[in-house]
């Protein structure tokens, strides 16, 4: 039995997110402010024909009244301008936006040109990432930037903005030790970042003990739990390959009972993650992200169990 049937009608015939939102704030505003957020992320289409159905996703996602909506960079910057379209785009629609930035595979002047971009389209909120080191062996990065926390810097340097960055409970891969990852992390935290955001994880007992860990390496702030609902189990396979995240015993058996069957899968993992979001907030977090995959119906499905965001985070 599952928690969770998804619904037929999760949407709106007509959206109309000018009316849902009313402010469009600095995310560090807007957890002050609250006690919990829900926040969802999406990623642009690496085709332009594609853009459309991207846009329909944010359009679905912010009628859900998310309190802020996160659209990640290609690798490499490919993808730069879709992400500063779609970003726009929420903006325009009176939903919270921020752009995530990678740094490591471009130069310092293309870093700055999508900055000062985002500056002249009053996006207020940017994620600084390093992104992952190029898999082609012939590509020499440019060499401006070595870690995030460099670009956290430029970044506050070119304009009033509210600056996140990635975090990993179970260590960042290249990370020889969980007390270098997290002074690494606190470099970023000196550098100006002002709140985190988890890389997915699957057991809330991990996420504890990242917390306990951040707590007593000086790290403040406040961190988002990342979630990603598991839907069918290539995905979830490809996702362990890159994150290395484990898979607790419970999740794996629903893998190997439901993984054969796309919809049984879909609607176990929809509920596996509606019981992992709502033991966190006694955890230590003070929002919740949710991978959205750009499927707007498993999040829908996940929002309705929890009752609404508004309630949820009451
Ligand atoms: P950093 O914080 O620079 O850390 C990278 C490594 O360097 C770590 O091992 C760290 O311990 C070490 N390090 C950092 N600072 C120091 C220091 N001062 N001294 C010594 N060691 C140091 N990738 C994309 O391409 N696009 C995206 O949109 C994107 N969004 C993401 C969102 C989230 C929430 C997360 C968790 C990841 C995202 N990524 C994205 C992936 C990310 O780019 C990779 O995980 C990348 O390998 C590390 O990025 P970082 O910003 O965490 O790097």
């Amino acid at each position: 039995m599952f928690l969770q049937e998804i619904p037929k009608d999760l949407f709106p015939v007509e959206i109309n997110v000018q009316l849902l939102h009313t402010g469009l704030m600095k995310i560090s505003d807007i957890l002050q402010k609250k006690k919990l957020t829900v926040s969802f992320e999406i990623f642009p289409p690496k085709e332009d024909s594609a853009f459309e159905g991207v846009i329909r996703c944010a359009n679905e996602l912010s009628s859900l009244t998310p309190d802020f909506i996160s659209v990640t960079y290609g690798a490499g910057g490919g993808t730069s301008s879709n992400t500063v379209k779609i970003v726009s785009h929420l903006q325009d629609s009176g939903v919270t936006p921020i752009a995530h930035l990678t740094c490591l595979s471009s130069s310092r002047l293309e870093v700055h040109h999508i900055i000062d971009e985002l500056h002249n389209k009053k996006i207020v909120n940017i994620m600084a990432l390093r992104g992952d080191r190029p898999r082609d062996p012939l590509f020499i990065p440019p060499g401006d930037y070595r870690y995030a926390s460099d670009l956290v810097t430029d970044i506050l340097s070119r304009g009033d903005f509210c600056v996140g960055g990635a975090c990993y409970p179970e260590g960042h891969p290249e990370s020889e030790t969980p007390e270098q990852d997290i002074r690494s992390l606190k470099a970023k935290i000196d550098a100006g970042a002002s709140f985190l955001t988890t890389q997915m994880f699957f057991d809330n007992e991990i996420f504890s003990q990242f917390i306990d860990r951040a707590h007593s390496g000086g790290i403040h702030v406040p961190i988002l739990a990342g979630i990603m609902p598991v839907t069918n189990a290539r995905q979830i396979k490809r996702m362990i390959e890159l994150s290395g995240a484990c898979i607790p015993a419970k999740l794996q058996s629903l893998i190997d009972r439901f993984g054969h069957d796309d919809q049984e899968m879909k609607k176990a993992g929809i509920d596996y993650a509606i019981e992992q979001i709502v033991d966190l907030p006694s955890r230590g977090t003070k929002g919740i992200h949710l991978y959205a995959m750009n499927k707007s119906d498993v999040v829908g499905a996940i929002v309705g169990g929890l009752g609404g965001i508004e309630r949820f985070t009451q």
